[in-house]
């Protein structure tokens, strides 16, 4: 199947056309110009976008790489048998063989909402509300801001339960999209600033593209939540655009080691676990879409222009393990 919808590729060139012009389209406004923040420890200069390029239809082979399974797991697909059943990555990244699912179309991005079910919640506020759910919230509304313009989505979970990173990594891979974003929101600040403590954490092994993509995501979300007003963000000493490199020389951070190969950013929008202002942020419908339209401009900007970004700092040298993700002793829950 190529080029299967030819209202897609006009209706995304509408939006992209749009958001370069900072036309409202159907109430998103995705490109229009963006404060300028250049106070306070980040740095940051956010730029009006400048459209270089239109994205082009989603290459589709019609080879099916992902499915929804009938209880609503996103899964990999390894291989499609003879009998039309599909051999899938399960959210604990075993191989299963299941008889039924519906594909899941190629797309331009795949956004991945942090963490996810009990057994990996991430960091939690003061009143309760967990990374986990706040991520898969932000990671919907993404979708919503980025189909509105004309770019396809597909999300790695769409319910809050356990996926590990192999599973997630698996999804990206074999969906193989142009940008791939996991969202999350931070914990263990050591300190506050007037300006948001936004972190993304980019590829080692691709100093352009994904580094690139972390940078415009960084500059949109730094700049959309300085217009909150909060005077106090919570803050780590080495905020900003990074790499996090392990003891191999490779990504510290699971989820952009297993997206290798696809341009790939890991943004921590916010802090939820540090102050009860900032959680509070975080509650409200409006930061929400806040954040959502920063990451989705983000990403437009990353397709569509040769902006650089900003907010770049040195490799992180922090010491605190990343925790949740893994495999051992992971239960899958039911696929069909
Ligand atoms: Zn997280």
């Amino acid at each position: 199947m190529r080029q299967r919808t030819p209202r897609f590729a006009s209706a995304l060139l509408l939006g992209v056309l749009a958001a370069a012009c900072g036309v409202q389209s159907k109430g998103v406004e995705l490109g229009g110009p963006v404060p300028t923040t250049e106070s306070g420890p980040s740095r940051t200069t956010a730029v009006a976008p400048s459209t270089t390029r239109t994205i082009g239809p989603v290459v589709d082979d019609g080879v099916v790489k992902a499915v929804v399974t009938p209880t609503g797991v996103v899964a990999a697909v390894r291989s499609v048998r003879a009998d039309g059943s599909y051999v899938v990555v399960s959210p604990c990244a075993r191989e299963v063989t299941i008889a039924k699912a519906t594909p899941v179309p190629r797309v331009h991005v795949v956004l991945d909402p942090g963490h996810g079910g009990a057994a990996d919640p991430g960091s939690v506020g003061k009143s309760g509300l967990t990374e986990a759910q706040l991520n898969l919230v932000v990671a919907e509304l993404t979708k919503a801001e980025l189909e509105a313009v004309g770019v396809s989505v597909a999300l790695t979970r769409t319910t809050n339960s356990y996926l590990s990173l192999a599973a997630r990594g698996a999804i990206v891979t074999s969906l193989a999209p142009a940008a791939f974003v996991s969202i999350h929101h931070n914990g263990g600040p050591n300190r506050t600033a007037p300006t948001p403590g936004t972190e993304v954490y980019y590829q080692v092994a691709d100093e352009v593209r994904s580094k690139r993509l972390a940078g415009l995501v960084h500059e949109e979300v730094v700049a959309a939540l300085a217009t909150t007003g909060l005077a106090s963000w919570s803050w780590y000493d080495d905020a900003g655009v990074k790499v996090r490199v392990n003891d191999q020389g490779g990504d510290y951070y699971g989820i952009l080691r297993h997206a290798a190969g696809v341009p790939s950013a890991l943004v921590e929008l916010a802090y939820l676990s540090a102050t009860a202002e900032e959680e509070a942020l975080l509650r409200t419908d409006e930061v929400r879409r806040l954040e959502a339209g920063a990451v989705a401009r983000g990403i437009v900007r990353f397709l569509t222009t040769d902006d650089p970004g900003s907010g770049y700092v040195g490799p992180s040298r922090r010491t605190a393990e990343a925790t949740g993700g893994g495999t051992s002793g992971c239960v899958d829950p039911p696929l069909q």
